[in-house]
């Protein structure tokens, strides 16, 4: 079984889930949706998330059941970060599209568990891929960890948990840990890498102006990074994004794209599903 993976770690990024659940079955994928959940996620929005992905998992608290669990038992600081390695423990399924709640899926992407990781169909090739991600905006030779292709696999996801209690994470979050485990990512099989199509960050509007205008309708998955996600912009009375002053036409279209697919799907306000704080 293969499925497209999210996660939400608290009420405040149900809707982005929604959203990104949404997209994805509008592009007609044969494969499963689910959705990893901690405790501090409510009863009403589990509901939520039952009408539209086909599987709600509870990661669960820490406990001595295992000898994984138990290496983390003196590292609380690292709870946060390993809530997404336990993707990895997701061994039900044979391979695994992770995708951040701030993401947004504009067109099929199923290709991304044809036999090579990358996407492309070369037959009979690279049918073990154990993983894949596309280059981070900001450092290029790591990559960013809000898509991933993986396999689960106890066996990383124990490394993953002993590598974290040894050494910790560079950045303070899962991307470092997963670029220092996964670290020939950028040097190594060709294959490992994602066109950065399968992870577009708003912010390359501004970085590389003239490489989005070229490529801006070949996009993929949209990863909205940042403190300031899409369900926290206010919007005039027909629905328009009120546009932020740092923001430009080609992103105010990207936050746009994600509320029609709120507007078309899910209806009312992210407000009357989990507390918005908007920031402005
Ligand atoms: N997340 C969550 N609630 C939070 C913060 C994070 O559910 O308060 C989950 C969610 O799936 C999110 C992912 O963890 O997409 C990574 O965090 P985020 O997307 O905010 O990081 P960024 O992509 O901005 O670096
Ligand atoms: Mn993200």
């Amino acid at each position: 079984m293969e499925a497209y993976i999210t996660l939400l770690t608290n009420n405040s990024y149900a809707s982005g889930a929604l959203v990104l659940a949404h997209s994805l079955r509008a592009t007609h994928t044969t494969k499963q949706l689910a959705i990893l959940v901690t405790s501090a996620v409510s009863r009403p929005i589990r509901d939520r998330l039952t009408a539209v992905f086909d599987a709600v998992i509870e990661i669960g608290e820490l406990n001595s059941n295992s000898t994984a669990n138990l290496q983390l038992l003196g590292r609380p600081e690292l709870g946060v970060t390993l809530t997404k390695i336990h993707i990895f423990n997701q061994t039900q399924y044979s391979k695994v599209v992770f995708l951040d709640a701030d993401t947004l899926v504009l067109r099929n992407v199923d290709n991304l568990f044809g036999t090579a990781a990358n996407g492309s169909i070369a037959e009979g090739e690279d049918r073990n891929k154990r993983f894949a991600a596309a280059p981070d905006a900001g450092w290029p030779d790591c990559f960013n960890s809000g898509v991933f292709v993986c396999r689960p696999s106890y066996q990383d996801y124990t490394g993953l948990i002993e590598m974290a209690d040894q050494q910790g994470t560079f950045d303070g979050g899962d991307q470092g840990l997963l670029n220092s485990y996964f670290s020939g990512w950028s040097t190594g099989d060709s294959s490992n890498r994602l066109p950065f199509l399968y992870n577009t960050t708003p912010t390359s509007v501004y970085s590389y102006a003239p490489a989005f205008q070229q490529y801006k309708d070949k996009l993929n998955i949209v990863h909205f990074v940042g403190s300031f996600k899409p369900w926290q912009w206010l919007r005039f009375a027909d629905g328009a994004v009120f546009p932020r002053n740092t923001s430009s036409k080609d992103s105010i279209t990207l936050v746009q794209q994600w509320w029609n697919v709120f507007d078309q799907y899910i209806g009312g306000k992210p407000s009357d599903i989990h507390e918005v704080s908007h920031g402005y």
